[in-house]
């Protein structure tokens, strides 16, 4: 699988102006949802003056479903794309992975481009080629890799971005920081969240890991399996936070950062990661998400949460596998735990 450029603020739409000049594209479509059209359209307007349709859905994982890309594909076909035709995402994750997902498997496969215009879409979701959708209640369970021709990267996109989803994508900047460059996660313990504006530093910097991480295997064999470090428990909290009406609804990135507080006790139980650091990474993380994410896990959630773990795409022969930390920057990977561990884990969370 070939990787995609990826560019840079002001040179992005000159990228994208050049691509458009040098590749046979016969139509050009834009995906958006709502608020990508209300705030991120009239910037890409400004940017670029072909003719293009636009194909709007409505937002949010709820829509991350076959009947979405049912719409995305019928409007495709009355509006006679044909296999040169491209798409243009312009959205956060849910964009991104469904709007691949939809090109990827229209006529066998149109070509597209990810312009991430969430925190998370440009330090994640819009990189490294996984497509897909969520399908009966399972995350990302149907899906296929598949990588976009090229990836803008516009952090003026962000402005408008509510707080909430921003921290929602520093959960994954954390993730790069506990998994792969300690001096993020030094810099990310001194955010002020009263006043936090992104840095495109930090934006940069997670980009050149997930970029590395991918290039080296494209298709989680190995080294990319650390890209999944807070997202096994993480994912099967996520789930299991939408299925239930009841319960406040957990962002992306909440349900991470709580899975990796997880991670780090379970780090601490199976791999000799120093307690100190546990309690460092849980106050910090609690610190940064204390209006989102809750104090508590109900005991009552342990259950319906270890069984949504069976489902876990990193399953092997019937064990889950973890990603956990032996000291921060140093991922271990392919770590069965226990389910008395992962108890134990909910257990300090609550603490
Ligand atoms: P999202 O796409 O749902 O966007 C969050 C919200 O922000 C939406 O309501 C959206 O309409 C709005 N929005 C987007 N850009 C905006 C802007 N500039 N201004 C104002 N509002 C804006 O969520 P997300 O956090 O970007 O992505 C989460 C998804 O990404 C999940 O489905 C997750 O599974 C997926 N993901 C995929 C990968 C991957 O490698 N493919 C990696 C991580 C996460």
């Amino acid at each position: 699988m070939k990787s995609p450029q990826i560019h840079h603020q002001k040179q992005a739409f000159e990228k994208l102006a050049f691509f458009l000049d040098s590749e046979a594209i016969t139509k050009v479509f834009i995906l958006v949802d709502e608020n990508t059209k209300e705030y991120c359209l009239p910037i890409f307007n400004k940017e670029y003056q072909l003719p293009y349709t636009l194909i709007q859905i409505i937002s949010g994982e709820i829509n991350k479903n076959l009947d979405t890309c049912k719409n995305i594909w019928q409007k495709l076909t009355d509006c006679g794309a044909d296999r040169n035709s491209l798409l243009i995402n312009l959205g956060g994750g849910v964009i991104s992975d469904m709007g691949g997902f939809t090109a990827a498997t229209y006529k066998r496969g149109i070509r597209f481009i990810n312009i991430p215009t969430t925190l998370l879409g440009m330090v994640d979701a819009a990189i490294g080629g996984k497509t897909g959708i969520d399908f009966n209640g399972l995350k990302n369970q149907i899906g296929l890799f598949s990588n976009p021709e090229i990836i803008l990267i516009v952090p003026k996109f962000l402005k408008t971005l509510p707080k909430r989803e921003l921290f929602s994508g520093l959960a994954e900047v954390i993730k790069y920081g506990l998994t792969d460059d300690p001096s993020i996660w030094e810099t990310v313990k001194k955010i002020d969240i009263e006043n936090f504006t992104f840095s495109t530093d930090l934006i940069k910097k997670s980009i050149q890991i997930k970029e590395r991480i991918v290039k080296q295997d494209p298709t989680e064999k190995g080294l990319r399996k650390t890209l999944n470090f807070g997202h096994t428990l993480g994912h099967a909290i996520e789930t299991h936070f939408f299925s239930k009406p009841t319960k406040e609804q957990l962002l992306h990135g909440e349900a991470i950062a709580i899975g990796m507080i997880l991670a780090v006790h379970l780090s601490f139980q199976t791999q000799g990661f120093p307690l100190e650091l546990v309690a460092d990474i849980t106050t910090h993380i609690k610190r940064i998400y204390k209006s989102s994410i809750p104090t508590k896990l109900s005991s009552k959630d342990y259950k319906p949460i270890l069984d949504l773990l069976k489902h876990d795409k990193k399953n092997n022969k019937g064990a889950t596998n973890f990603i956990l930390l032996s000291s921060i920057g140093k991922p271990i990977l392919d770590c069965q735990v226990m389910e008395s561990e992962i108890l134990r884990a909910f257990e300090y969370y609550n603490f």
